[in-house]
């Protein structure tokens, strides 16, 4: 696939397709200051214009504001490819499970005892259970999901080519995804795996329906997230479990790199959330049980990320790109952090029950 160059994205986004909001798309308050400006779309290199990133005063969350209209958005997902993305187990890439992979699926098999699998060493998943590292990392490759009973349902909605659908299913749930991108949505289908089309917030899916919603990196592109959190609660059975991931407005990442940070993928993010916004906002949607949860390490595919994109931008020398020890050193500290403060991280992951 061939790449587009820089000059594709320095054309103006078409003038009548610009959507001046006026307010914060999360908590409706019109007090913001600015956060950003000029950004550029410096990852895919595909979506024209320049855009200006608020700060909402009142929640905290960065939106785009103009941002492209509805009916424009697909132009900055020429070169976006979801069906391209492989969701591997996190835990995958650490010391433990790369030597003692038997282990991890002991653990996975103790959660999950539907889980089928050829080797799994209860004992040995038992002592991952006691280690705070692993265990986080364990959890959010299963999405901190509950143990389902008989015949729960899951729906992955933006769930790509559906790795995350096939993997709940794995688990026991009788999982499907919903999936905007009708390439992916085929090629999950020619795996067999049970994806259709559509998207939040209008999911034409059936009401008190689901044990168990998930929604990975998905709320952050979507022109009415509020919308979007109340169709999620209308499709839950009460007590249902819902888990998002989302990148950090307050990220330590965000304020090393400013309009460069990989959280803000002008212009397919549209608003970028804060904890306490998306708190009350899952709060005002009917959900209660709410936790955040830690994110796991990260921060280094964020900061490399975000390298990267600086690395295109006219001003690289005052990022301190070189400073590589100090930038490993922010890494490891936010990582640290994060055990313990789960909003400290660059991403925000979050469960909740539906009342
Ligand atoms: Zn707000």
């Amino acid at each position: 696939m061939a790449k587009n160059s820089l000059s594709d994205i320095t054309a103006p986004w078409p003038e009548q397709h610009l959507q001046k909001l006026g307010h914060c798309p999360v908590c409706q308050s019109n007090l913001a200051e600015l956060l950003h400006q000029d950004l550029q779309d410096r990852i895919f290199f595909c979506a024209p214009g320049r855009w200006t990133m608020l700060s909402c005063q009142q929640c905290g969350s960065g939106y785009l504001d103009p941002r492209p209209d509805e009916a424009s958005i697909g132009l900055a997902y020429s070169q976006y490819y979801t069906h391209d993305i492989d969701e591997s187990w996190l835990s995958d890439a650490s010391f433990w499970a790369r030597r003692l992979p038997s282990w991890r699926t002991g653990y996975i098999k103790r959660r999950f005892p539907a889980f089928a699998v050829q080797s799994a060493n209860l004992l040995g998943g038992q002592l991952l259970a006691r280690n705070p590292t692993a265990r986080v990392l364990l959890e959010r490759d299963v999405r901190h999901l509950p143990t389902p009973l008989a015949d729960a349902r899951l729906v992955d909605i933006g769930c790509g080519s559906g790795s995350f659908v096939k993997r709940a299913q794995l688990l026991g749930y009788h999982a499907q995804g919903l999936e905007f991108d009708p390439q992916a949505v085929e090629q999950a289908q020619r795996q067999h795996i049970n994806v259709t089309q559509g998207a939040l917030p209008d999911t034409g899916l059936p009401s008190s329906h689901f044990d168990a919603v998930s929604l990975s990196q998905v709320i952050e592109h979507l022109h009415e997230p509020v919308r979007a959190l109340h169709e999620i609660s209308r499709i839950l059975k009460p007590g249902g479990f819902f888990w998002l991931s989302t990148p950090n407005a307050l990220a330590t990442g965000h304020r090393r790199f400013g309009g460069y940070w990989r959280g803000l993928e002008p212009p397919r993010h549209l608003a970028v959330f804060s904890a306490k916004a998306l708190q009350s906002s899952l709060q005002a949607a009917g959900f209660t049980d709410i936790h955040f949860q830690c994110p796991g390490p990260v921060s280094a595919w964020f900061y490399q990320a975000s390298q990267k994109i600086a690395a295109t931008g006219p001003d690289t020398a005052e990022l301190g790109l070189n400073q590589d020890s100090v930038l490993l050193n922010e890494i490891r500290a936010i990582d640290r952090l994060s055990m313990t403060d789960p909003c400290a991280g660059e991403e925000l992951i979050v469960t909740a029950r539906r009342v």
